[in-house]
């Protein structure tokens, strides 16, 4: 409602603007600083994406809040809009808009120090409201004198409002947690999960010598690395799959070859299973064959060059696709849902089958349960 309010006064001073109709160039002036710093900011955000996100972990999947990365989206275009209509203004000899940007940089500061530092999501939302005010001021203020005015303040007034709304958000949902503005997901702790079969049960395709040091070493080994480097971050509490869509370096690296094992292991059967019918449909509609998919799935694990995973996958509408990610890296990070996996780091397969991975690679399809992928679909 606030938002419609603000929506409509502008219109209304917009309508009544004669400057937009008799001096076009100024209306320029004011209006292509606003597209520009928009586009702008829309486009280093979406290139930027995964970076800025990391930016602020607390804001992540909480269930109020649109998407994390609206937030620093916003953030960012506040500051080029503000930092570019001041220079435009001052140009223009006219000194409102760099009073209003000082202003809204000490407010802002203020509300970091009391957010962050202080960690008082009540001082801050306090902090929010009262630089509403204060803009909600300066826009009547400004655009009595100025109408074209309007056009600079507005969508500051329109992101302010929804920042109010976020603050408000994380207070009232803080008020069970005293002190804590990090809104987790969940509380588990990231451990170790058991075996759905025996040791040795994969042998001789996966002997238990392999086992026990990929399971045992190497799976254990991340798992382990995670919690200690999670530990009193932001990403303590969080569910692993979070924390490898917007965590980087070691925290990244161990959280995804973390998570990537899980799924692995998760995936393989030692009793031999056949496709579900719907899932023989999917892959004979996007692959042309179960033949062709085997195919080319297998050509890929044999062919992926140094580490890496071999995936099944599916997009947002649902198909399904081979994808082959280098390291640690995982198709959550390319906006993609993991349904199975082979491991080809050579610590995968080099105790049972040394250089031969196209061996491992092969004998491995028979241990795949495919049942897993139906279970960790989002169309099925
Ligand atoms: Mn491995």
């Amino acid at each position: 409602m606030p938002a419609l309010f603000v929506l409509g006064y502008w219109l209304v001073l917009c309508i009544g603007c004669e400057e937009k109709v008799t001096d076009m160039k100024k209306f320029l002036a004011y209006f292509i600083p606003i597209v520009l710093t928009f586009v702008v900011g829309a486009l280093g955000s979406y290139i930027q994406g995964d970076a800025l996100r990391e930016w602020y972990p607390m804001l992540v999947k909480s269930p109020a809040t649109p998407p994390a990365v609206v937030f620093p989206i916003a953030w960012s275009v506040l500051y080029l809009l503000i930092g570019i209509s001041a220079g435009v203004m001052l140009v223009k000899g006219d000194m409102s808009v760099l009073r209003l940007w000082l202003l809204q940089l000490l407010l802002n500061f203020l509300w970091s120090v009391c957010f962050f530092a202080l960690r008082s999501p009540l001082m801050g939302l306090l902090v929010i409201l009262a630089l509403d005010v204060v803009v909600f001021a300066y826009i009547v203020y400004a655009s009595s004198r100025r109408p074209a005015a309007a056009w600079l303040f507005v969508p500051y007034m329109l992101w302010l409002i929804f920042a109010t709304y976020l603050n408000g958000y994380i207070y009232i949902n803080n008020q069970k947690s005293k002190n804590v503005i990090v809104l987790k997901t969940n509380d588990t702790k990231i451990s170790l999960p058991a075996l759905p079969y025996a040791v040795g049960a994969l042998a001789p395709v996966m002997s238990e010598e392999t086992i026990n040091y990929h399971y045992g070493k190497h799976f254990k080994a991340y798992i382990d690395n995670t919690n200690r480097l999670i530990a009193g971050t932001p990403y303590e509490g969080m569910g692993l799959e979070d924390i490898v869509k917007i965590s980087d370096g070691a925290i990244f690296n161990n959280a995804a070859q973390a998570l990537n094992h899980r799924i692995f292991f998760e995936g393989l059967t030692p009793v031999q299973k056949v496709m579900s019918e719907r899932l023989q449909n999917r892959i004979i509609s996007d692959f042309g064959s179960i033949e062709a998919f085997n195919r080319q799935f297998v050509d890929m694990a044999i062919g992926l060059f140094g580490s890496g995973w071999v995936w099944l996958a599916e997009d947002d509408n649902g198909r399904l696709l081979i994808v082959p990610t280098k390291d640690a890296d995982n198709p959550l990070r390319h906006h993609l849902n993991p349904l199975l996996c082979v491991d080809v780091w050579e610590h995968a397969y080099y105790l049972d089958y040394q250089n031969r991975r196209a061996d491992f690679v092969r004998e491995y399809m028979k241990l795949l349960d495919w049942d897993k992928a139906d279970a960790r679909s989002k169309y099925i």
